[in-house]
């Protein structure tokens, strides 16, 4: 495997037209925890969608390559089968859908044609992680994300993730609506599968607050502003934020 896992180059998108990401420069290496933060509208959940491969957006330059695969040649589900997990603002409801059905044709999608999961196994794995993300049995059934609350909704995205064992974990905005609590767990969660699969995981963590952060400790502290990373930090760059606010690296 190559030094940088995730290499964003030049990378320029947009939707509708409309250019959002105007030069965006990324280097993610194995084991590493990025965070993207800035204010709203600034591009931080284009950027991941084009990193997921969301054909609503238009890539007009530059190169997404990762674990030597080059990205934008591949289809949204062809980067999920490679690793690449995004756990969206904005989770969808999948009606008819239950669950078992998504979680079991996801995780069989990346396995070979004779190595489909045991049903048996699948079951032991989808109570051993749905109880570690404190949800309750019965979503076994219910439809994905259909009827539950906003922090119902970011659980269950950190619960597919335990479920899926992505490589590249893109978490947008996982902490808005959580409460404390749901926090902690989803914190803990991607914290413990991280370190327990270091050697092949990287972690990008879009979030206004650091309260997440405390849980998830980054390596890198960015700042996205009108389409660009204008700032790179660390840890210390969160609490700055919070403290102060955006106006002060902001050019005018
Ligand atoms: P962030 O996640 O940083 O808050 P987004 O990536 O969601 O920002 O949005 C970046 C910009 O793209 C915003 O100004 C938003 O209004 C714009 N945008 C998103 N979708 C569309 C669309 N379909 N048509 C026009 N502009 C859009
Ligand atoms: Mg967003």
């Amino acid at each position: 495997m190559s030094n940088v896992f995730l290499n964003i180059n030049n990378l320029k998108a947009s939707v509708n037209d409309k250019e959002i990401l105007k030069g965006i420069n990324l280097e993610i290496k194995p084991g590493e925890i990025h965070v993207i933060m800035g204010t709203n509208g600034a591009g931080k959940s284009t950027l991941a969608s084009v990193i997921m491969g969301n054909p609503k957006y238009e890539v007009t330059e530059g190169s997404i390559v990762f674990n030597d695969q080059n990205l934008l040649d591949m289809k949204v589900d062809e980067r999920a089968r490679a690793g690449v997990f995004l756990a969206m603002q904005y989770p969808s409801e999948l009606s008819g859908v239950s669950n078992v059905q998504f979680l079991k044709s996801a995780i069989n999608s990346k396995r070979e044609k004779d190595n489909q999961i045991k049903l048996l196994d699948f079951y032991r794995l989808f109570k051993e992680k749905s109880a570690e993300m404190k949800i309750s049995e019965d979503y076994s059934n219910r439809y994905v994300n259909e009827g539950y609350s906003g922090g119902e909704k970011k659980k269950n995205e950190i619960f597919q993730m335990l479920m899926l064992e992505p490589k590249l974990i893109m978490l947008d905005e996982i902490d808005s609506g959580l409460d404390i609590d749901a926090i902690k767990t989803v914190g803990e969660n991607v914290t413990k599968y991280f370190n327990n699969h270091t050697n092949d995981t990287s972690v990008l963590i879009i979030t206004h607050y650091p309260r997440i952060l405390e849980y998830v400790k980054p390596d890198y502290v960015h700042v996205l502003h009108n389409g660009k990373i204008i700032k790179t930090g660390n840890y210390e760059l969160a609490l700055k934020l919070e403290n102060e606010g955006y106006d002060w690296i902001i050019e005018k």
